[in-house]
């Protein structure tokens, strides 16, 4: 039996040579590989990743590592939710692979100092909040590529703008690994699943299901011909009387290349997004949702 695991039990691998030699003997044997990188504290939305990896490839890594390149000094690097032990017993259950759990030293040793900047598409929505993220996002996620070496990765739609990064770099830089976007995975009631909405208090959590429904009743006035600025400020003023008193951006943007949409109706050709940013007491919510023009016949 290999150190690293069957093929049908889950393998833990913790550093790059002993993800090489796993990815390597799979790949001789001429087996396809998919790749879903995460930072654990998994929960259905991951995955689905990982259930789609399944689908795509014969084999499935999914990497768990909290990139301290992506927390800005005021964010929640120290109190992310980490339970290795839990996040393990999914990975096996949803028919992962392979774990690649590297410690910080593994992928950043002494000395380290590269990193990769995606220049347009990082800019704006989250870029404008978080300035150091997609930067930290591009960077760790070259080094998981090199290292894993997939055929296929596999990324959220609830992170779209960093999805479109991600495949920008990826054609840019001529890397030979198809990226495949996974739909938002929700509660119950809408909220999006998040590793971050365990911060929520129960009141907290009241006000976020809420926030679905706000972008989604913005998707259906634009879809219906309304004006994108006039929807937006009806959006704003929905977002407020919710309790979500601080809105880091609502927007309509191209799904395409995130090029901002409005103040006008929304060409019924142009595939677009709902991007919405807030802050809740100390927890910061993403969402999106997709515009879908019914067009007349
Ligand atoms: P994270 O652990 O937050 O870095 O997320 C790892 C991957 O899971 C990213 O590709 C995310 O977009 C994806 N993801 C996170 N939440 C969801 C969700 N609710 N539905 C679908 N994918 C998700």
């Amino acid at each position: 039996m290999s150190p690293i695991g069957t093929d049908s039990h889950l393998g833990v691998a913790r550093s790059i040579r002993a993800l090489r030699a796993r990815v390597d003997d799979w790949r001789g044997n001429g087996l396809k590989v998919a790749f879903v990188p995460t930072m654990g504290a998994l929960h259905r939305g991951h995955l689905s990743l990982v259930k789609m990896a399944g689908s795509l490839a014969d084999r499935v890594v999914a990497s768990i590592f909290v990139n301290p390149r992506q927390f800005a000094a005021h964010e929640d690097l120290s109190s992310y939710p980490r339970d290795e032990g839990i996040d393990l017993e999914l990975l096996q259950r949803a028919r992962c692979h392979l774990a690649y759990t590297p410690p910080a030293s593994e992928m950043y040793p002494s000395g380290y100092q590269t990193s990769v900047t995606v220049a347009d598409i990082s800019k704006g929505l989250d870029g404008d909040s978080r300035p150091h993220f997609f930067g930290g996002v591009a960077t760790v996620v070259l080094k998981l590529f090199n290292q894993c070496r997939p055929d296929i990765a596999i990324f959220g739609e609830k992170d779209f703008q960093q999805l479109l990064v991600i495949k920008r770099m990826v054609r840019d830089l001529d890397l030979n690994i198809q990226i495949v976007g996974a739909p938002i995975v929700r509660e119950e009631d809408g909220l999006a699943m998040s590793s971050r909405n365990a911060y929520l208090s129960p009141a907290e959590r009241e006000i976020a299901g809420r926030l679905n429904e706000v972008i989604a009743e913005v998707a259906a006035a634009v879809a219906n011909g309304a004006a994108i600025g006039g929807a937006l400020a009806d959006g704003r003023a929905a977002l407020s009387r919710a309790g979500f008193s601080v809105v880091d951006y609502l927007e309509v943007r191209s799904e395409a290349d995130l090029a901002p949409l409005g103040p006008g109706p929304l060409d019924a050709g142009t595939p677009a997004r709902v991007f919405v940013a807030v802050v809740l007491g100390k927890t910061r919510l993403i969402d999106n949702w997709q515009i879908v023009c019914i067009q007349a016949v």
